[in-house]
């Protein structure tokens, strides 16, 4: 029976994210991390880290941090909130800007935090499907309390063009318009340069995917000072999670070495390339990735049963049970190495299985 006060709970839809097999040797492509260390000046930084620094609070605005992100993009540190992780930053954003009585809008398919967020924060929303997979700038010719996009778009891996992010921006300069380009490092243009136009637009980041630094929670929002500032604000208020010592030490180091990660950003791009070709003459079918991962189905195989075939070979894929997704599988860009593991057992499953 219900106890009286568990009317009272807020019910939530959990986001599910990706399994972490505890086993060492496994051949994790599921959850879009890096294949590679990040960099080597992170190291140095560990190693250099006063521990008796630990007893002291971290500094409440992770003050270098934000500098060198700054100073990386070639902004004022007024144009840079630096969060734990960029779904610190979106969950802060939602919660500053959404507050309207019209709908938030994002694509029917897409980081399925949005509407976790949207729920849980009990934002209006509604979404907008994709056709082909594509997000249509005139279909946010609306009404709205707010857009967020993902650009390239997850799980999808599709990249909007840039004119195209602008023409939704452009058309929609009485809203928030929260651009997240968690992949954009891998092959697409930010649509960054805008903010210094539109001052409606918030560029939301990480360093989670192409830093290599899921581990240490780093995502920031670049925009307009006044939305920064109002983001800080609302932060400012309750929220007593600022990202730790730790984190702000070492992630100042990876936001100003570059050069590391345009050497590491190369390695998966071009194995992403050559994946993509192997994969096609398997007989998948997937839309042009712009990321690090691919998003592929394949006619007469049940991606269900190629996932759990996989994973009896220690090799992990992301599976979405969800009416729109359930035919595909998302695979992470790994090593070479990696991706020559996944080919092979994939092939072999599809030739037991008389499917090629
Ligand atoms: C991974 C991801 C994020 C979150 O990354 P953090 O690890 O929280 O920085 C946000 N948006 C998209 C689309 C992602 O794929």
């Amino acid at each position: 029976m219900e106890r009286e006060w568990e009317k009272y709970f807020r019910e939530v839809d959990p986001y599910v994210p990706g399994e972490q097999p505890e086993r060492p040797d496994a051949i994790k492509l599921n959850t879009n991390e890096n294949p590679y260390p990040p960099s080597p000046k992170a190291l140095e930084a560990l190693k250099g880290l006063d521990y008796t620094s630990f007893r002291r609070y971290p500094a409440p605005e992770a003050d270098s941090l934000e500098e060198a992100i700054a100073e990386n993009y070639g902004l004022k540190r007024e144009n840079v909130f630096a969060g734990v992780g960029s779904d610190d930053v979106l969950a802060l954003s939602f919660l500053t800007f959404f507050n309207s009585e019209k709908p938030v809008l994002f694509p029917e398919i897409t980081y399925s935090f949005y509407s976790v967020w949207a729920k849980l924060l009990k934002v209006k929303y509604e979404t907008v499907p994709l056709v082909n997979f594509e997000i249509r700038p005139e279909d946010y010719r609306r009404e709205n309390g707010g857009i967020v996009i993902a650009n390239p778009n997850a799980p999808t891996g599709v990249l909007l063009p840039l004119e195209a992010v602008e023409d939704i921006v452009r058309n929609n300069q009485k809203s928030v318009v929260i651009v997240d380009e968690a992949y954009i490092d891998f092959g697409g243009t930010s649509a960054l340069p805008l903010t210094r136009k539109y001052e409606n637009l918030l560029i939301v980041q990480t360093f989670s995917k192409s830093r290599a630094f899921a581990g240490l929670r780093i995502g920031y929002a670049m925009g307009d000072r006044n939305l920064i500032s109002a983001i800080k604000r609302v932060k400012n208020s309750f929220n007593s999670y600022p990202i730790n010592t730790p984190a702000i030490v070492l992630g100042t180091a990876v936001a100003k070495d570059r050069a590391y990660y345009e050497g590491t950003i190369k390695k998966v791009t071009a194995t992403r390339e050559r994946v993509k070709k192997e994969l096609r003459s398997l007989g998948f079918l997937f839309s042009d990735s712009m990321t690090n991962f691919i998003f592929a189905r394949r006619e007469g195989t049940s991606a269900v049963d190629l996932m759990n075939a996989l994973r009896e070979k220690n090799i992990f894929v992301r599976h979405f049970a969800t009416p729109l997704l359930k035919d595909y599988l998302r695979i992470t860009i790994g090593t070479d190495a990696e991706m020559d593991a996944f080919l092979a057992a994939t092939r072999e499953y599809l030739k037991e299985h008389g499917e090629l």
